[in-house]
């Protein structure tokens, strides 16, 4: 089995995105930059290169090591929400000090850079802990900037407590609007558009990952792969239509039998990979045997009866091709030994 790229179409277009959004981004920042440490002045010219040039390296990491996608998305986000934070202390300032023009024209920039980032982050994928820890250093500078001002130079007064209140909204909102978009985009690059189970590229860096943890703590590991029998006649006999719903159908039953640490991929067709994280191998092959008898008790809608071939591979130390390959023998095993059964791999078996 060799491993190609999973969807290098998707991939060109993050690439692509990131060229049009990122100097978008990039030339908000410096020209928010510039207004906020003072038109014409040094400092503020330097800063706005500085973060030109940065965003500038960003996009040709992004564009050339696509490998380094995500985590430059994420840098790129941080950078952005950093300015978030420096607006927000700029309106406070803005705000006790400054005359009314500067103070529209102030938030009209902030509102702007809010613009900004929820347009980014639709791009991206935020998990809700990185969420969190937006929220949670956001609120620690915003309360931060209203203790100062009370206690070091304007003393308690309403309005500065109100400018607090509503900048607290809008960053409620944003963060709301930040893990919304974050979850649509990251349904949208990790799982299968049928099925609503993890994409092949997905489940294939959860079996790399959860590979690297059983050997550093010497947990158990095993694998599943499963592959529906004769779906071609299902197809052939029913419509492309049943075998979809067939395939969505099967997802649903295992999903529901799994547990919430496993992860079940479509593999490729109607052949689906689950990785089972500290599970041994008497373990695996209970629960295979449980899927394997729930899709041949199911009743599918406008097909006949469907059963399925599965293989189970344990952890032992080998090479991540060397498992799925492990696995891929002992399905193939399963299908020659007349299909709608399990088999564990053993060393010499179904391997060519
Ligand atoms: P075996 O028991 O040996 O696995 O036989 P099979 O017919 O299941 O295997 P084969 O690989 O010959 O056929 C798989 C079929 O699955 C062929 C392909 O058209 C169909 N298929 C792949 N993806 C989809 C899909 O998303 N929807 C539908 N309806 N069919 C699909
Ligand atoms: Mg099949
Ligand atoms: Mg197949």
């Amino acid at each position: 089995m060799t491993m190609q790229p999973a969807f290098p179409e998707k991939e060109k277009r993050r690439r692509k995105v990131i060229l049009i959004t990122f100097p978008i981004g990039a030339a908000l920042a410096a020209l928010l930059t510039f207004d906020l440490f003072g038109k014409g002045e040094f400092l503020g010219f330097i800063a706005s290169a500085l973060l030109s040039v940065s965003v500038i390296i960003l996009s040709g990491v992004a564009y050339f090591y696509q490998r380094l996608v995500r985590e430059v998305e994420l840098v790129f986000f941080y950078f952005i929400a950093f300015y978030l934070f420096l607006m927000t202390i700029h309106n406070v300032n803005m705000f006790s000090g400054g005359r009314t023009e500067d103070f529209f024209i102030a938030n009209l920039s902030a509102i702007v850079l809010w613009v900004a980032i929820v347009y980014m982050a639709s791009f991206m994928s935020l998990t809700s802990r990185q969420n969190s820890i937006f929220m949670g250093i956001s609120l620690g500078i915003l309360t931060f900037a209203l203790l100062y001002h009370m206690l070091f130079r304007d003393g308690f007064h309403l309005s500065i407590i109100l400018l607090w209140v509503r900048a607290l909204f809008a960053l409620f909102v944003l963060t709301m609007l930040i893990t919304q978009t974050g979850k649509l985009h990251l349904d949208y690059i990790t799982k299968d558009d049928l099925t609503g189970a993890y994409n092949r590229r997905e489940v294939y860096h959860a079996l790399h990952r959860e590979m690297e943890r059983a050997a550093r703590y010497h947990k158990p590991l095993s694998i599943i792969l499963f592959d529906v029998d004769h779906f071609k006649s299902i197809n052939d006999t029913y419509g492309h239509i049943a075998g979809d719903h067939v395939l969505k159908k099967i997802t649903r039953l295992v999903t529901k039998i799994i547990r919430q640490v496993d992860y079940l991929g479509r593999w490729g067709g109607e052949e689906f990979l689950i990785v089972l994280p500290d599970t041994d191998i008497q373990s695996a092959e209970r629960l295979a045997q449980r899927l394997c008898d729930a899709v041949r008790q199911h009743h599918f809608e406008g097909a006949r009866q469907v059963t399925a071939s599965f293989g189970i591979a344990i952890y032992r130390g080998q090479a991540l091709d060397e498992m799925l390959h492990a696995a891929d023998g002992a399905m193939y095993q399963a299908k020659q030994n007349g299909r709608d059964q399990v088999v564990i791999f053993q060393e010499g078996l179904g391997l060519s």
